[in-house]
């Protein structure tokens, strides 16, 4: 019998333990008889009584763990810290506040079954998010779609995904500390498939996402993908050569077209001019030169830092 692990990380969400717990029971008792399954609950340092109601929950059922974390590390910890102890066959997180629907899960795991080693679950409508948490994610993801040529960052997919245990070995084995679970499951690779849904409204509770979080972890998943944007130094340092260039060929031009003329002392002027803009955008030049060399070291330092595998295998096919 396979077995499933689902992933459910909890910070303040008293109001949401037994109806999580309940629903997705029922989900594995009707829908998904011939599987085992596990619930790990990562208590995420709740000031509340989450932990409590979790315990309650548990003498219940037994195939509810808790992971009761030492304070509150964020979600994206509380997650990571539920993939370390996921001793699934493949592995499912989802947010506590059922915006991401068990009645997925049946689906999602046909198309692991059939193949598909990373599912997504994807949203088509985000009608329950603002249109300004909507427009800002859609840029977003297409920035870093083009920060990650190799690795593709699909938008409208948030930590809702399942994954097969080859794919939970490869980012458990990932040794960076800044862990941003929507940047590592592209990385890692393997084969995606997905599955629709639209997204509800949180069924209870408040969000623990304000614009602070958000921003925080949107950098978070710009540096975690890749170090590129230092090397833009590079792109600054070549605009002032090219400034400087370009300023001390007009400069050349005005000295010959004056030097043997009765308007030389206008010209002269107009030389001088040109002469300190000249040296301004040389020194500009050099401190980017300067910056560009440091950022292309910095990036290989942070590259090597970061210390991710330069490949994963899938499995290795032999006679
Ligand atoms: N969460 C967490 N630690 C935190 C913040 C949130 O474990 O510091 C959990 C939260 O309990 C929920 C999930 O992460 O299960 C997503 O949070 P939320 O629903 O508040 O985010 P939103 O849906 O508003 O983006
Ligand atoms: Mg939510």
């Amino acid at each position: 019998m396979k077995k499933i692990s689902v992933i459910v990380p909890m910070y303040n969400e008293c109001q949401m333990v037994s109806l999580f717990v309940e629903t997705l029971t029922s989900v594995f008792a009707n829908s998904l008889p011939n599987y085992d399954y596990e619930i790990i609950a990562v208590n995420d340092g709740s000031k509340d009584n989450t932990l409590e109601l979790l315990k309650l929950e548990q003498e219940k059922n037994n195939k509810l763990i808790i992971l009761d974390l030492s304070r509150n590390w964020g979600q994206e910890a509380a997650v990571h810290a539920g993939l370390k102890a996921a001793t699934g066959d493949c592995v499912i997180p989802m947010d506590a506040d059922l915006q991401d629907p068990p009645e997925l899960l049946p689906e999602m795991i046909k198309e692991w079954e059939n193949g598909g080693e990373v599912v997504n679950a994807v949203r088509t409508s985000r009608t329950t998010d603002t249109a300004f948490k909507r427009n800002t994610a859609g840029i977003f993801y297409r920035i870093l779609d083009k920060l990650s040529p190799k690795v593709k960052i699909p938008g409208n997919v948030n930590n809702f995904r399942l994954l097969d245990r080859k794919v939970v070995n490869e980012i458990n084995a990932l040794t960076e500390n800044n862990r941003v679970f929507r940047v590592q499951v592209p990385f890692v690779g393997f084969k995606i498939s997905t599955v629709e849904f639209g997204r509800r409204s949180r069924a209870k509770g408040e969000s623990h996402y304000p614009l602070k979080s958000m921003v925080s972890l949107a950098l978070d998943s710009v540096t975690s993908l890749s170090s590129k944007p230092l090397k833009w130094a590079i792109g600054v340092c070549v605009a002032f050569f090219l400034a400087f260039l370009g300023s001390g060929i007009s400069e050349l031009v005005i000295y010959i077209v004056n030097q043997n003329t009765t308007a030389f002392d206008i010209g002269h002027e107009i030389y001088l001019g040109w002469l300190i803009i000249n040296v301004i955008l040389l020194g500009f030049f050099l401190i980017s030169f300067v910056l560009a060399v440091f950022s292309l070291y910095l990036s290989k330092i942070y590259d090597e830092t970061q210390n991710r595998p330069s490949v994963i295998v899938r499995e290795v096919i032999k006679k």
